[in-house]
Order: C-alpha cells, then sequence, then structure tokens
C-alpha cells in the first residue's frame, strides 16, 4: 500500500449521487460536510483538484425535479444551469474556510491535442500555485457524445494522469468494490485491496441502477485501471461519509484500494 502521508497531489471525484438527493435536488447537508473536510485536507497541506459530476442533476434539480431528461438539448440545457449553481455551491461554502476555488470545463480533444493537454495543465498549475481548488467538469453542454470522454470517472483519472496526481480518490455512492453489484446481491463482499485490474476484475462490475449516476462500477473499474496503468493509485470510498477521508489519510484501510503499477510489479 502506499504510504498516503507521502501522496501530495490528489484528484478527488465526487460522484453525482454524493451530491444531490434522488430527485435532482442538491444534498445540503452532504456538500456542506464533504466541503469542511476537504479544506481540511487542503490546510494539512495536500494539493486538491476536484473533477465533480452532478451538473444535469442539479439543472433539473433546480427546474422543477423532473424525471431524467432523455433529448440531448434538454440534458445539455439542465447541465448549463446545473454547472451555474454547482459552481455557487462551491464557491459559497469553500469561501467559509477561506478557500478559492476555479472551474475548468474539459472534453475529449484535451486527449488528443498536445497543446491542449501542455496548456490545460499549465493552467491547473499555476491555480494550485495560487491556492486555489480547480473544480473540473465535462463541458456538458457544448459537445455531442462523438467529443465526449462520456464519464466523470474516466475523466478523474485523465485528469489525475495528465497533471501528475500521486492519488486518485473517487468518491461513490457505494463503499468501494464488491465481489457483485451489493444493490442486487446483498450478500456480495467487500473487496479492501485490488492488485491488478484484469478481465477477472473487470467482470465483478455492472452499470449503476442509481437515478442520477452513471456508468456505475464499470467505468470505476476502467478509471481506476487507466490510473494503474499509469503507476498512480486508486481509492473508491463512501461519499456520503466524508470523514472517511479522514480515516484515510490517517493511514486507516477505507474503501477498496487499487494499486499502482509499481506496487504490483515490486
Ligand atoms: P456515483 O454516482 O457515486 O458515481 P454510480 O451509481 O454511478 O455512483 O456507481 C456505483 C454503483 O455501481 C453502485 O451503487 C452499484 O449499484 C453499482 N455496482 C455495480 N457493480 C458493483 C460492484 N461489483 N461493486 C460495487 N458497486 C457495484
Amino acid at each position: 500500500m502506499i504510504d498516503i502521508s507521502k501522496a501530495n497531489r490528489i484528484v478527488l471525484k465526487i460522484g453525482s449521487s454524493t451530491l444531490t438527493h434522488p430527485q435532482g435536488f442538491i444534498n445540503i447537508r452532504a456538500v456542506e460536510n464533504l466541503v469542511k473536510v476537504i479544506s481540511d485536507i487542503k490546510n494539512s497541506g495536500k494539493e486538491i483538484i476536484i473533477v465533480s459530476s452532478g451538473a444535469v442533476a442539479v439543472g433539473m434539480g433546480k427546474l422543477g425535479g423532473l424525471a431524467r431528461a432523455s433529448d440531448l438539448p434538454s440534458k445539455q440545457a439542465y447541465a448549463a444551469v446545473g454547472q451555474c449553481e454547482l459552481m455557487y455551491l462551491y464557491d459559497k461554502m469553500f469561501s467559509v474556510y477561506h478557500h478559492n476555488v476555479a472551474q475548468i470545463l474539459l472534453s475529449a480533444d484535451i486527449t488528443q491535442c498536445e497543446n491542449l493537454t501542455k496548456n490545460v495543465v499549465n493552467t491547473f498549475n499555476r491555480l494550485i500555485d495560487l491556492n486555489v481548488i480547480p473544480i473540473v467538469n465535462e463541458n456538458d453542454s457544448v459537445y455531442t457524445q462523438e467529443l465526449m470522454i462520456g464519464d466523470n470517472d474516466n475523466l478523474s483519472a485523465i485528469v489525475a494522469v495528465m497533471t501528475g496526481a500521486d492519488l486518485l480518490i473517487i468518491l461513490s455512492d457505494i463503499d468501494g468494490l464488491y465481489t457483485q453489484n451489493p444493490s442486487i446481491n446483498p450478500g456480495a463482499k467487500l473487496i479492501s485491496v485490488v492488485g491488478e485490474i484484469d478481465e477477472k476484475i473487470h467482470a465483478l462490475a455492472t452499470d449503476a441502477i442509481s437515478d442520477v449516476g452513471t456508468g456505475g462500477m464499470v467505468t470505476k473499474l476502467q478509471a481506476a485501471k487507466y490510473a494503474q496503468d499509469n503507476d498512480i493509485s486508486t481509492y473508491i470510498i463512501s461519499g456520503k461519509e466524508p470523514d472517511l477521508l479522514y480515516d484515510l489519510f490517517e493511514g486507516k484501510q477505507v474503501g477498496t484500494y487499487f494499486k499502482k503499477r509499481s506496487e504490483i510489479n515490486d
């Protein structure tokens, strides 16, 4: 296991179901608790980059908590409304702890064009120098599927690799990887440590069944695999209990830990 006290730059992915109630309205207590703990971790000297989902769900909630939008213009409109609301809330809540935030919206071309990558990495580094917390999302209101990464699990791993992070933490509605989908199989067991993310591991995951989550465990494992292959460790932990982040940084075993490549090869 990595010595977490040595992890300096950390990418933290926050899922929709952590931020919102099932109808899409903001879960104020959850967001407040998370912001408090993240602020404290930043105060302890860590560099934090957040990848936050939730724009579409928050937009839907703000415009009346309608059923999940299925057509593209509606989804893109909800994302535009929700992204504003989400950043407003983050800005307001982080400012209580004297932290500044910045919005960075990315799309798939970030991985395809070297100049773009270089440029955005410089922006990330400068924001961190300025003690700002970058908050990343995909530019959902502008791009269509073929230009999108498609989910924020994979986006968070891309950001972690791009920015040379030491650790990726995915906060989810579930407290880690189970032997089977625990929403369907109550007997499923939590797996504490994963080495090589191979076909057998991928086979444990299915899509999400929550109304606001996207990608389920499938995209989380893709993200952990991309991080692993680029020598970055990943944790999947529950976003419902932000205090678990304190446990993690105190070296306790929390959620599921995915080893980085050099740990497997050791
Ligand atoms: P988030 O919105 O937090 O990103 P998702 O709802 O998209 O989370 O994904 C987590 C969900 O993935 C779990 O609640 C569960 O329903 C589903 N899942 C599928 N397979 C597994 C598995 N093997 N272990 C844990 N969760 C799984």
